[in-house]
């Protein structure tokens, strides 16, 4: 069956077993999706058994589900306290293989805060995490940085910042992915609202990041103005990007086959968002 881009997909819980998590996303119309694979405000994974990997595997291929695992949300990898930040490297490195042992096509991660260190030195110390958790990967789930809705000294929210982590010297054999967050670039300052300016937008990442780079985008709504530096999620359409702004986004995902996973809040509204974005690929 050829795949029609982009793939269109949401957020979904997998509470209870890894393996429901396709199927309630199958139910939710999504025809990709993403999950936790751990408790994201912490504490252990569930280990991963012969049957939850299976189960997991055939109900994704038996509904065509590509799948993307979002990391925990107490990662910084440029912490100065030892727990969090051996804890990021560890936690990272096993969802990675977890990942590959699932079958999941990419994780997604946000980088951290520099309040600790100030830029400079928390960027020499994500580098050097990030290397260190890398280190011995062979899997196939790709690593990818999740672009920031720059709030206080957050890592990652200009494609400056990334473009210098991910081309350092100890980061370039791996091949990093970025996920492009629609909301945190917009809140960060990257003009969303047109085709115009999404051309731009995109553009400049070609310029410093290169597209080759793009492997996932996050279609969300911003309840901000562009450059607010807040990371408030709204429904597709009723929020400052607007229609046309994700129509444009949309086009551009055609073309570079890449899918879109809404991270809006679960219910009425996120059905329409699924149809609306459906919608506008054709
Ligand atoms: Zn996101
Ligand atoms: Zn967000």
């Amino acid at each position: 069956m050829t795949k029609i881009y982009p793939q269109v997909g949401a957020h979904i819980s997998a509470a209870g077993d890894l393996s429901l998590a396709p199927l309630r996303a199958k139910e939710a119309n999504c025809e990709c999706f993403q999950f936790f694979s751990r408790p994201p405000q912490g504490g252990p994974a569930k280990p991963l058994t012969e049957k939850i990997i299976t189960d997991f595997k055939i109900n994704c291929s038996k509904n065509n589900l590509a799948s993307y695992i979002h990391s925990p949300y107490y990662i910084n990898f440029a912490s100065v306290e030892n727990r969090i930040y051996y804890g990021s490297i560890k936690v990272i490195h096993e969802e990675l293989e977890r990942g590959s042992q699932l079958g999941v096509d990419a994780l997604m991660i946000h980088l951290g805060s520099a309040k600790d260190l100030g830029d400079k030195e928390a960027i020499k110390k994500v580098i050097l995490g990030l290397a260190e958790m890398l280190k011995g990967y062979t899997g196939s789930t790709q690593f990818l940085i999740e672009m920031s809705a720059g709030a206080g000294a957050i890592i990652g929210d200009t494609f400056e910042e990334i473009a210098q982590i991910i081309n350092s010297p100890k980061l370039k054999k791996y091949d990093i992915g970025i996920c492009f967050d629609t909301c945190h670039a917009f809140a960060s300052g990257y003009d969303l609202r047109t085709e115009a300016t999404v051309k731009a937008t995109f553009k400049k990442f070609d310029q410093v990041l290169g597209l080759k780079k793009l492997k996932l985008i996050h279609a969300n709504d911003s309840l901000t103005d562009l450059d607010s530096k807040k990371d408030r999620h709204a429904h597709i359409g009723q929020g400052k990007i607007g229609l046309d702004g994700f129509k444009a986004i949309v086009k551009l995902a055609k073309k570079l086959k890449i899918n879109l996973i809404l991270e809006t809040p679960d219910g009425e509204d996120r059905i329409k968002d699924i149809n609306i974005l459906k919608a506008m690929r054709k």
